[in-house]
């Protein structure tokens, strides 16, 4: 009698990844309903015992898209359903694939595969990791989003709707992702360069006294002679050493100036200098910022880092993703290049030699060249 109770027990308990198993693994797209039915666990606690389950466990992971019938937005809703109480926490990734991690804390994967495919509308694929007792979700997405495109949010048990407790996550669909059709080649191009600071607000300031605004401002009149020669239009944000919006601005209204010098010009690309600064004066080296509104802003700061590290040979401190304000809502790709330390005596000196200058000024403009090669490859990609 008990050993038929156990074997009953035993196969309500494996019930749920059998039934995860056959469909998750299938191309088949998802309709609006849940691929995976919602396991019952009228006595999970019960259950555990039996197992020797005493550890808290994930049982299953569901997923189904929901389209709001007034506003038309399309969420994607996964279900994390578990022993007991679980909590999650998410973070952003966008590389090398814009991606959401969520991870479980304290909480095992127990029998669940380790890879669902999801249908691809907003995201394409989860991988399920178990990490010293703790569970992580990998939510590969079809499109970057933004901190405010997804929530997470843990459910009690509820025993009427025989729910067990549950994580939940909910990610909007992004906006279409943009395309452009760029061409291979300068000519005729629009671009948007931005010596960082000026005027009232000298920027970084070095141990010898170099001011980042000065620097800034002759590496972009260097890389506006090369831009030029090739038959581009250069559009500069400001000529000399001044505000763009005015002394009074505030931080904000100074840099949409900036982006609204780029947008008025139609700008292609838009390319913004600064030199960066640090409490330790031993810390060096060069790195690119963008914030991925389509797939060419990451591309502009790739072809731009790769160039600049080529020809000035400072430390490789790598293409970033970060939301500044000019690279995030400048309308068109942005890369924001950080040359060098202000606050290393040695890329200070740097920053301030002509020599140096002219090969910021080389490496960005190869960047850019090879950039509009490969965006036109994409031409019509995401
Ligand atoms: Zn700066």
């Amino acid at each position: 009698m008990y050993r038929m109770i156990l074997s009953l027990l035993l196969a309500l308990l494996l019930l749920p990844q059998l039934v995860l198993a056959a469909p998750a693994n299938s191309n088949k797209a998802l309709s609006s309903t849940p691929a995976v039915q919602i396991p019952v666990f009228k006595s999970e606690r019960a259950l555990a015992k039996v197992q020797g389950l005493s550890k808290l466990e994930i049982t299953n992971v569901r997923y189904a898209l929901h389209k709001d019938a007034v506003t038309g937005e399309v969420t994607l809703r996964m279900v994390i359903d578990a022993t007991g109480p679980i909590k999650g926490t998410a973070v952003l990734n966008d590389l090398p694939v814009p991606r959401l991690e969520v991870a479980v804390g304290g909480a095992s994967l127990g029998k669940l595969g380790s890879q669902q495919k999801l249908d691809g509308k907003i995201a394409s694929q989860v991988k399920l990791m178990q990490v010293n007792g703790s569970s992580k979700l990998v939510i590969d997405l079809e499109n970057m989003i933004d901190e405010t495109d997804y929530r997470i949010f843990a459910l009690p048990r509820d025993i009427k709707a025989d729910k067990p407790y549950r994580l939940v996550v909910d990610i909007k669909q992004p906006a279409p992702p943009i395309v452009y059709n760029f061409t291979a080649g300068l000519k005729g191009k629009v671009i948007a360069l931005d010596p960082g600071h000026g005027g009232s607000d000298p920027g970084a300031i070095g141990p010898g006294g170099s001011q980042e605004k000065t620097v800034t401002l002759a590496v972009a009149k260097r890389l506006q002679t090369l831009l030029e020669k090739a038959g581009a239009k250069v559009v500069m944000t400001r000529q000399g050493d001044r505000d763009v919006y005015g002394a009074s601005a505030t931080a904000v209204d100074e840099l949409k100036a900036r982006t609204t010098v780029a947008a008025k010009n139609k700008a292609d690309v838009f390319i913004s200098l600064h030199a960066d600064a640090f409490t330790k004066p031993e810390v060096g080296g060069t790195s690119t910022f963008y914030y991925r509104k389509s797939m060419y802003d990451g591309l502009l700061a790739k072809n731009i880092q790769t160039n600049i590290i080529e020809a000035g040979k400072l430390s490789d401190r790598r293409v970033n993703s970060a939301n500044f304000y000019v690279v995030k809502r400048s309308v068109m790709p942005a890369a924001l290049v950080e040359m060098a330390f202000i606050t290393n005596p040695d890329e200070e000196k740097l920053l301030n030699s002509p020599q140096f200058q002219q090969k910021m000024a080389q490496g960005i403009y190869q960047g850019l060249d090879n950039f509009f090669v490969e965006a036109s490859r994409n031409g019509g990609g995401r």
